[in-house]
This record gives C-alpha cells, sequence and structure tokens, in this order.
C-alpha cells in the first residue's frame, strides 16, 4: 500500500511540483499517472522510492515511513521498489543477461559480482525473468546490439529480477514509435496482473493510459484532477 497525506514538494527556486497530494494505491493495482511535461508526475514518482523529499505532508511505502526513514530502512524500500526508465538506462556494453542480474545486485554478496561470478539461483531468476518479457533467446547478446523495444524489455526483465513489491516507470515508452510503445504497455500490464506487483506509470498519451490502465490518476500544475478508471478518463486531462 502506498498513501500519500496531504504531500507537498517544493523545489529550490519555489516549483510547487506536488500540492497537498492524498492518495492511496493498494497492493497489485495497476496505475497509470497521465498529464503535460511539467505536471509533477516525475516528482510523483521519485517521491515514492525517496529520491525526492517531501516539504511537507506524509507518505507510507509497504508500512515504510518514508520522510523518515533510517539508512537501512531506505535501501530496504530501494529493494521492494523496481524501476524502469525512459531511457532504459542499459549498460550497453555488457550482454542483456549481465543487465538483468543488475537487478540482483541488492541480494548477491559483492565479492560475487565483481568477479561476475552470480550463484544459480540468481541466474536462473534471470532467466525467469527474460522468459516473462519473451526475450531469453537475446540473453547473450549485447544490449547494445538490441532495438528500443527490446531494450525496455530487458528494463523491465531487471526490475523484475529484483522481485519487487512495487515497480515504478518513468515515461517508459516515451522514445519508442506507437506499436512497440503498445508491446512495452502490455508487458507491464501482465506483471502487474500475473506477479501481482504493484505497478505505477508516467504515460504523456491519454490514448495509451486508457487502454491499458486499471486505474488514471491526471495531474495538472502538481495537483491531482482525475482520479478513476481507465474508461473514463477522456477529456478530463
Ligand atoms: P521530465 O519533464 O521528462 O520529467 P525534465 O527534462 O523536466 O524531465 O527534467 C530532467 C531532470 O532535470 C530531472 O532530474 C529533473 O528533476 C531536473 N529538473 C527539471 N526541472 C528542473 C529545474 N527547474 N531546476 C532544476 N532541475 C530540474
Ligand atoms: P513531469 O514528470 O510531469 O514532467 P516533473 O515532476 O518532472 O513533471 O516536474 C514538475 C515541476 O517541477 C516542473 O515545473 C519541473 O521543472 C520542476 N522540477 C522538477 N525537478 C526539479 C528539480 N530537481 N529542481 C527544480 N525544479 C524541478
Amino acid at each position: 500500500m502506498i498513501r500519500f497525506d496531504k504531500a507537498s514538494v517544493t523545489y529550490k527556486g519555489g516549483v510547487s511540483a506536488m500540492k497537498d497530494l492524498d492518495l492511496e494505491i493498494g497492493d497489485g493495482e495497476f496505475v497509470v499517472i497521465v498529464g503535460l511535461s511539467g505536471a509533477g508526475k516525475s516528482t510523483l514518482i521519485r517521491a515514492i522510492n525517496g529520491l525526492v523529499p517531501l516539504t511537507s505532508g506524509g507518505l507510507n511505502v509497504n508500512g515504510h515511513d518514508v520522510p523518515n526513514l533510517s539508512a537501512k530502512e531506505r535501501r530496504e524500500l530501494r529493494s521492494e521498489v523496481g524501476m524502469i526508465f525512459q531511457g532504459f538506462n542499459l549498460v550497453d556494453r555488457t550482454s542483456v543477461l549481465n543487465n538483468v542480474l543488475m537487478g540482483r545486485l541488492h541480494q548477491v554478496p559483492l565479492w560475487r559480482t565483481l568477479i561476475g561470478k552470480y550463484p544459480e539461483k540468481d541466474i536462473q531468476i534471470a532467466a525467469k525473468a527474460l522468459n516473462r518479457v519473451e526475450i531469453l533467446d537475446r540473453a547473450y547478446v549485447r544490449a547494445t546490439n538490441l532495438s528500443g523495444g527490446q531494450r525496455q524489455r530487458v528494463g523491465i526483465a531487471r526490475a523484475l529480477a529484483q522481485e519487487p513489491k512495487i515497480v515504478l516507470a518513468d515515461e517508459p515508452v516515451a522514445s519508442l514509435d506507437p506499436p512497440t510503445s503498445h508491446v512495452v504497455m502490455k508487458y507491464l500490464q501482465q506483471i502487474s496482473r500475473d506477479l501481482g506487483i504493484t505497478t505505477i506509470v508516467n504515460l504523456h498519451f491519454l490514448d495509451l493510459a486508457t487502454a491499458y490502465a486499471d486505474r488514471i490518476i491526471g495531474l495538472r500544475n502538481g495537483e491531482l484532477v482525475f482520479d478513476g478508471p481507465g474508461s473514463e478518463a477522456d477529456e478530463q486531462t
């Protein structure tokens, strides 16, 4: 469960990117956040894993009191939250499998990662994640040799390999063409449905949101302007 309680974020320089937000997101929900550039979508997502501090108000994520985390709790929270990025953030020069294994870094002793010897169990988890996004056959290909859509599927697999409770995807399809965007949205929807992972996706485009989201949250100037089922979101944002 994620709960914002009168949460606000004001950046240095005075921009209010989140204004008195009250919002609850239940376990396993598939939520899409829509709004124009600058509406506060990234701020909301980054607040959830503690990357952006609240200026005031409360935020509880899976029982973690985010504004008051100890260093240890912060690590715990980060390990429970998988991130997916617009620019994929893959390490181009290494294999797809190694990229996905990076999702296991918080589970694997550092010395093993340094010599590139992951335990068999972690390799199995990574392979299963690649299989889920149907790209296991490219496991030994360098990430740089993949198309954009394939790279984002690897990004999803890396997040899954973390065995997260929550997945946050910040504009995951912004650099993909429309058909590829649909494929990526479909996989995100599936991981939420099949694995029960709470999944929050930021999007520019309402049509993609209404096609996949169980729930759409509309933001404008840091304020919540819509919250409802995907089917009712037209014309609102
Ligand atoms: P997007 O609109 O896709 O979220 P931006 O291009 O606005 O991304 O922001 C890119 C990076 O710059 C982010 O890390 C964001 O936090 C930061 N940023 C955005 N606006 C400002 C600003 N006015 N001052 C300082 N940093 C900013
Ligand atoms: P979105 O993801 O919807 O594009 P953001 O959350 O990135 O919106 O930004 C919301 C507002 O906060 C924008 O006006 C942006 O310029 C500003 N902003 C974002 N990050 C920073 C930052 N690090 N410092 C200052 N202003 C920022």
